[in-house]
C-alpha cells in the first residue's frame, strides 16, 4: 500500500477508450508484435483485444486481476525509471469492478487457462481453455453495473472514434507490431508490421491519411544524443479535420507547451505560416534527462534541460522546411 500511495490513483475506467488503451498498453508491455481488437457497438458491447505476448502463469491469472497487483515494478528506486507503460497494477481491477471481464493466457505450455471476473465481487475462477501463446482480453457490458456512468456515454459512434484515436497514437508509436482494428466486424485498420522508412510511410498514410503523406516532408536529425524524425506537412495540406499533431518522446505520446512553442515557431520562421501545422514526430533521447510520468493520464513531459530541446527541435525543423520551402 506504501508503494500505492505514491503512484498517483488515476480514475482509469471513463469510456471504452480508456479500456482500450490500458488493454493494449498491457499487451505491448508483455512483447507482442501482433494485437488483434475486436469492437462491437463502440465498445460498450465488446472490447477483445488478443495478444501474442509472454502471456500470464495461471498461478498469476487471479492477481492480475486483483489491486495494485502489478509485475512491473520490483521496488521504489524503478519508480524513476519506469520503461513500461503500465505501472499501477489496478488497470485491470476497475476494469473488472465495472464490466464482465475474460482474460485466457498462455505462456507457451500445452494450454491456456482463463479467468473470469465480473462487477466488485470477482469470481476469479481459473479454468482451463484452448489459446495460442498470448493473452486475450475480452470485456463485456461495461458499465452493466454503474448506470449512472453508462448515462454518460455518447453515441456508439463517437465512442469508437476514440476508441480508434488511442489505436492510431499507438499504432504510429509502434511499427514494430501489426494492429487489426475491427469494428461490428468490418475491418477498420490492418496495419502490418512496418519495417523500412516506405513501409513506415505507407502506416502513417493509412492513419493520418493518404493527403498528409503527399503533402509531408521526411526529418531525420540527430546532435548530441538526441534525434528528432518524423514527417512534417507542408502549407499545401490542408486539413478539415481536427489537428493532426503527433508528438513522440521515447515512444510516449505527449503532448507539451514547449514541443507546440518549437514547431510552431519554426512554422512561422520559415512558412509565415503556423497557426496549426500537423506533424507526426519522434523525439528520442536519453530517458534519465526526460521525466513522462509526471502524470498517468495526463500526457505531459518534463526535460531537464527545456532550452537545449526547444533549440533543438526549432533548428532541426527550421533545417528541413526551410529546405524545402515552395
Ligand atoms: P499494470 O499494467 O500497471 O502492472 P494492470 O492491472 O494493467 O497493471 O495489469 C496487471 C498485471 O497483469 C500486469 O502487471 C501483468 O503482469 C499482467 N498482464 C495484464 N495484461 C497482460 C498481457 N496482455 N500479457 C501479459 N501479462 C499481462
Ligand atoms: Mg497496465
Amino acid at each position: 500500500p506504501r508503494l500505492a500511495n505514491q503512484i498517483a490513483a488515476g480514475e482509469v475506467v471513463e469510456r471504452p477508450a480508456s479500456v482500450i488503451k490500458e488493454v493494449l498498453e498491457n499487451s505491448l508491455d508483455a512483447g507482442s508484435d501482433r494485437l488483434d481488437i475486436d469492437i462491437e457497438d463502440g465498445g460498450i458491447k465488446l472490447m477483445r483485444v488478443r495478444d501474442n505476448g509472454i502471456g500470464i502463469d495461471k498461478d498469476d491469472l487471479p492477481l492480475a486481476l486483483s489491486r495494485h497487483a502489478t509485475s512491473k515494478i520490483y521496488q521504489l528506486d524503478d519508480l524513476e525509471a519506469v520503461a513500461t507503460l503500465g505501472f499501477r497494477g489496478e488497470a485491470l481491477a476497475s476494469i473488472s469492478s465495472v464490466a464482465r471481464l475474460t482474460i485466457t493466457s498462455n505462456t507457451g505450455g500445452d494450454s491456456g487457462w482463463a479467468a473470469r471476473a465480473e462487477g466488485r465481487d470477482m469470481v476469479a475462477e481459473v479454468t482451463p481453455a484452448a489459446h495460442p501463446q498470448g493473452t486475450t482480453v475480452e470485456v463485456r457490458d461495461l458499465f452493466f453495473n454503474t448506470p449512472a456512468r453508462r448515462k454518460f456515454l455518447r453515441t456508439e459512434k463517437t465512442e469508437f472514434n476514440r476508441i480508434d484515436d488511442v489505436v492510431k497514437r499507438l499504432a504510429l508509436s509502434r511499427f514494430d507490431v501489426s494492429f487489426n482494428l475491427r469494428h461490428n466486424g468490418r475491418a477498420i485498420h490492418s496495419l502490418r508490421k512496418a519495417t523500412s522508412q516506405i513501409e513506415q510511410e505507407r502506416r502513417v498514410a493509412q492513419v493520418c491519411g493518404p493527403a498528409f503523406m503527399e503533402n509531408a516532408v521526411h526529418i531525420d536529425v540527430e546532435r548530441s544524443g538526441l534525434r528528432l524524425w518524423g514527417w512534417v506537412a507542408l502549407p499545401t495540406f490542408s486539413r478539415s479535420q481536427a489537428d493532426l499533431q503527433h508528438f513522440y518522446v521515447n515512444g510516449r505520446a505527449i503532448k507539451d507547451k514547449l514541443v507546440t512553442h518549437a514547431v510552431r515557431q519554426a512554422y512561422q520562421d520559415v512558412l509565415f505560416h503556423g497557426r496549426h501545422p500537423a506533424f507526426v514526430l519522434y523525439l528520442d533521447l536519453d530517458p534519465s534527462t526526460v521525466d513522462v510520468n509526471v502524470h498517468p493520464t495526463k500526457h505531459e513531459v518534463r526535460f531537464r534541460d527545456n532550452r537545449m530541446v526547444h533549440d533543438f527541435l526549432f533548428r532541426s525543423l527550421h533545417h528541413a522546411l526551410a529546405d524545402v520551402r515552395p
